[in-house]
């Protein structure tokens, strides 16, 4: 697929994804899942958590490009505050908010009561998420806290600070390249690049691209694989590619 299309593609995956947020929220839920772990019940954001490490494993961080609704909000809040993050410290407390949570989550199923039961809809309406008045507060308080750090800190600030979803996906990625898995990449061919710098400006994760080059791929769990770069760059330096993790 030529990069246009490609990100033609993505636009419109993400703004699927965005209408159908009141019916899907309920399945990112870092609350419900802790409501069901207390019931011994496996629910749907438990199974949506555990597919994104998953996929992780092979795809990294591709959800967040293709199909996560907040991300895609992000990236339209992108047009109004389109300064790059900084990068630093911020970036550890996902990884806190995600340690305390998951913990959480554990202590629950282990002083939860009954038999486990699979039960996807847990909590939903026949299914979905937002089906009345009260839910509707909910759901907009949580995008607009979602936000928050995307207009004050710019470019997908809350994917870098604070989404709890990103660590299943990131230690995935990690994963992966631990057991040598065939991972989707985006490869560099590091002699062509002439420091142009085109790809940062593009980047939704704003990364420093073409210091990556030099190492034949983009080889960074901050990555989401979105390919934005790749269509940027004039010189085809950068493509999608399989690859495994070599020994050094
Ligand atoms: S980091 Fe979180 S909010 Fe951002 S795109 Fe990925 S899953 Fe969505
Ligand atoms: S746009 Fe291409 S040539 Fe320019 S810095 Fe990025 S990778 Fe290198
Ligand atoms: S490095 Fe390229 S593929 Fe990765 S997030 Fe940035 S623009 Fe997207």
């Amino acid at each position: 697929m030529k990069a246009q299309s490609l990100q033609k593609f993505r636009q419109f995956t993400l703004i699927i994804s965005m209408l159908l947020f009141p019916i899907t929220i309920w399945y990112f839920s870092p609350y419900l899942i802790i409501m069901a772990a207390l019931q011994h019940i496996i629910n749907g954001s438990f199974i949506v958590f555990t597919l994104m490490f998953i996929f992780g494993m092979f795809f990294g961080r591709l959800w967040c490009a293709f199909f996560c609704p907040t991300g895609g909000m992000s990236e339209c809040f992108a047009r109004f505050s389109p300064k790059e993050p900084v990068q630093g410290w911020r970036n550890y407390i996902k990884y806190a908010i995600w340690f305390v949570w998951v913990s959480g989550v554990i202590i629950c199923h282990a002083t939860g009561k009954g038999d486990y039961t699979i039960q996807p809809f847990f909590m939903t309406d026949h299914g979905i998420s937002v089906s009345n008045i009260y839910a509707y507060v909910i759901y907009y308080g949580i995008v607009i806290l979602f936000l928050i750090p995307a207009l004050v800190h710019g470019k997908r600030a809350n994917c870098h600070y604070i989404c709890w979803m990103a660590p299943f996906m990131i230690l995935g990625y990690k994963f992966g390249r631990l057991l040598h898995l065939p991972q989707l990449k985006v490869k560099a061919e590091a002699s062509k690049c002439t420091g142009c710098g085109n790809c940062r400006k593009v980047c939704p994760m704003s990364l420093d691209i073409k210091s990556l080059v030099p190492n034949g791929e983009i080889n960074t769990a901050e990555c989401i694989l979105c390919g934005e770069c790749a269509g940027a760059c004039k010189n085809d330096v950068l493509s999608y590619g399989i690859s495994c993790r070599k020994e050094k």
